[in-house]
């Protein structure tokens, strides 16, 4: 039935329209993206898929401000975070940024990968003074620092630029940003602030399917991949590297997936990419006028992340008193609308709105709406 999809809770079936998909991660994808999926196979080798892979990283180096190439794996994201310690690290230590669940899985997939990790745990929508990082990497001895640029289960925005700029002072350690929900729903000046290796998932701001990941090296974290033993096979950065310099990989990519990113990608150029930074710091700001227009009405809910620090991409809602998300999310589904639970140990206390991706403020203004009257009833 021409792309009505069908939303299932445990108690109704209720036909899901567009514009109502809010989860922080898969997001909602235009039809015409997931229609170029049902294009013909092509060879992973030659001329075909060659002009492919560099029409997709033309396409793709201006979401990340970089003129380097753009790795493009056939993973999902945890794939590349799991890529970024592999090769990043080769004897030293690990120092990550925790701050949420997906800035601790981090260090847990470097800690599962072998390596001694330092967490550097701050409360969840808190974010890392810059010299509080400082601190920690004086005592020398860190081969990277990991973090999550925007951290997803709390909505809390890291000052990528501030901590790179402090990591960029020690010679020996490398950043390794998970931008997952950061690129390229906001500004991320991969080049400019030095960063070492960064990484974003299919879909999440970019609106594709999931099951890609991309990510952009250093030259220092390309010379470090070289002598890294951990390294592996699947994810070996220089392995990567010699095939994407000839626009192939070197196992056989997702390619019913790529023709969903061509697509995607010519999309996002003709909206233009600093209109799509802007379209998602409006979605932000709409979704905090909000929170503040529900409590003046005597609902308790606040944003959870740190003011001055959230992202434009993502938020967590505390509920009042700490509890009823499931509820909240269950009501929701059963009038059509789908928004995330709370992740972890915040299951039942937040609610998080994935703004991104494709989201427009009117499309976010309905949810809203209908949000505001399940909290109020
Ligand atoms: C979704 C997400 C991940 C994990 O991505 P997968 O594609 O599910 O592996 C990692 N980090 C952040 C910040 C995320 O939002």
């Amino acid at each position: 039935m021409g792309g009505t999809q069908h939303l299932r809770s445990d108690r109704v079936s209720v036909p899901l329209q567009p514009g109502r998909f809010f989860l922080p991660g898969p997001t909602e994808v235009h039809p015409d993206v997931l229609a170029a999926q049902t294009g013909p196979m092509i060879g992973h080798r030659g001329e075909a898929i060659q002009d492919l892979m560099a029409r997709i990283d033309a396409g793709l180096k201006p979401l990340f401000l970089t003129e380097r190439p753009v790795f493009v794996s056939t993973s999902s994201a945890s794939g590349l975070m799991e890529a970024a310690v592999r090769n990043g690290v080769t004897g030293g230590r690990v120092l990550s940024l925790v701050n949420g669940g997906f800035s601790g899985r981090f260090a847990e997939i470097a800690r599962t990968c072998g390596f001694e990790v330092d967490a550097l745990t701050i409360p969840w929508g808190d974010v890392h003074p810059p010299d509080q990082v400082a601190d920690r990497l004086g005592a020398g001895g860190y081969d990277a620092v990991t973090l999550s640029q925007s951290e997803t289960s709390t909505g809390a925005l890291q000052d990528l630029e501030a901590i790179a700029s402090v990591v960029g002072e020690r010679e020996e350690t490398l950043l390794l940003v998970d931008s997952v929900t950061g690129v390229p729903g906001l500004e991320t000046k991969t080049d400019e602030w030095e960063l070492d290796f960064i990484l974003t998932g299919s879909q999440k701001a970019l609106a594709l399917p999931p099951g890609l990941a991309f990510g952009v090296a250093s030259d220092e974290m390309m010379d470090r991949s070289k002598d890294a033993p951990d390294r592996g096979w699947y994810f070996a950065l220089d392995r990567l590297m010699s095939e994407l310099v000839r626009n192939q990989t070197p196992a056989t990519p997702a390619v019913s997936l790529l023709y969903a990113l061509d697509v995607q990608l010519f999309r996002i150029a003709e909206e233009g990419i600093e209109n799509r930074w802007q379209r998602h710091l409006a979605m932000q700001e709409r979704t905090i006028e909000w929170i503040e227009e529900m409590k003046e009405a005597g609902v308790g809910i606040d944003a959870l992340a740190v003011e001055g620090h959230r992202s434009p991409t993502v938020t967590a809602v505390s509920m009042p008193e700490g509890d009823g998300a499931s509820a909240t999310v269950a009501e929701m589904a059963d009038r059509g609308w789908v928004i995330g639970g709370g992740y972890g140990k915040l299951t039942e206390s937040t609610i998080r709105i994935g703004h991104m991706g494709d989201h427009t403020v009117d499309e976010l203004n309905l949810l809203l709406m209908e949000l505001g009257d399940v909290l109020v009833s």
